[in-house]
């Protein structure tokens, strides 16, 4: 078994994970995180969404949080989610560097999250790269539903190397690959890595997973390896499951850091900074921490 030495985690907690959130956030609250999880050792955040105000109102103030921020950390890479070119031009307005796109396997699931079929979500992320690339941006592709969809079941790995090889062909510089609902085990992870990886060095792969059903930890060591070494995380777990009541969302990056150190990989993060800001954050949300590793200590 090969695992690597090293693994980049991408922290989603302040937009896929307060974008679940019922209670508006004050953007001081959502800057404090950003700059708790950057002196925590995060070297990769996505902190908010450049959507229509009325999509997500938890995310109108995009531009607020951005310039509150510092762009120019040369240890952070902070960015930002754009739907479309006006998200794009709202984001460049602001400074940020590296913007993400979204899609899904299922034409259902992108016509209930961005009001879209697949085919014409790539023409609105084409529209998007074709603009941010000359400018030098760093875009990030996400596709969501690798697994399953909540509408239309089970999808095979074929449809995701398909979506993924897509994505790279628009411009796209890494790939996120999202178990959205969290059903996913590591033989149904196995089989869409490689199928993935057939086309792709899993060097620019990352992967999503949710612990919707307890199998993130279990699908992320798989990931690990098979050769991924980009993992996505929310810090305290923040972000439900709209599919699943009751049920937790994003992994946790507590417990992904504490499964990282104790294999033995770098993450660069402090794990007790990182805990303290879990607790802090879900404090502040009312909610209570979705991390095993906080609860046991
Ligand atoms: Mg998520």
């Amino acid at each position: 078994m090969t695992l690597p030495t090293k693994v980049t985690l991408v922290e989603v907690g302040p937009r896929d994970g307060l974008q679940n959130e019922k209670t508006p956030i004050a953007t001081a609250t959502k800057i404090k995180l950003i700059k708790q999880l950057q002196a925590a050792g995060l070297t990769r955040i996505e902190a908010t969404s450049f959507v229509a105000k009325n999509k997500i109102p938890q995310l109108a103030d995009a531009r607020e949080v951005i310039t509150g921020l510092d762009l120019t950390d040369p240890n952070c890479q902070i960015s930002a989610l754009v739907p479309n070119t006006q998200g794009l031009d709202a984001a460049l307005d602001c400074g940020v560097k590296e913007i993400a796109v979204f899609t899904s396997v299922s034409d259902t699931f992108n016509q209930k999250n961005i009001g879209c079929s697949i085919d014409e979500s790539l023409t609105r992320i084409e529209a998007v790269t074709r603009k941010a690339k000359p400018l030098g941006l760093r875009i990030r592709g996400y596709i969501s539903c690798i697994a399953a969809c909540p509408y239309e079941g089970n999808k095979a790995p074929g449809l995701t190397a398909k979506l993924t090889r897509q994505l790279f062909d628009l411009g796209c510089d890494e790939v996120s690959l999202g178990d959205t609902i969290g059903v996913a085990t590591p033989n149904t992870i196995e089989a869409i890595i490689n199928a993935v990886a057939k086309a792709h060095s899993l060097d620019t792969i990352a992967l999503h997973c949710h612990n919707t059903y307890g199998q993130a930890l279990a699908n992320i060591f798989h990931a690990l390896t098979l050769g991924v070494h980009i993992i996505d995380s929310s810090v305290a777990g923040l972000g439900g499951c709209p599919y699943a009541k009751g049920a937790t969302g994003n992994v946790a990056t507590e417990d992904v850091v504490y499964l990282l150190h104790g294999l033995g990989i770098e993450t660069g993060i402090d794990l007790n900074q990182l805990i303290t800001c879990g607790k802090w954050i879900s404090h502040e949300l009312g909610r209570t921490v979705q991390a095993c590793v906080t609860n046991a200590s």
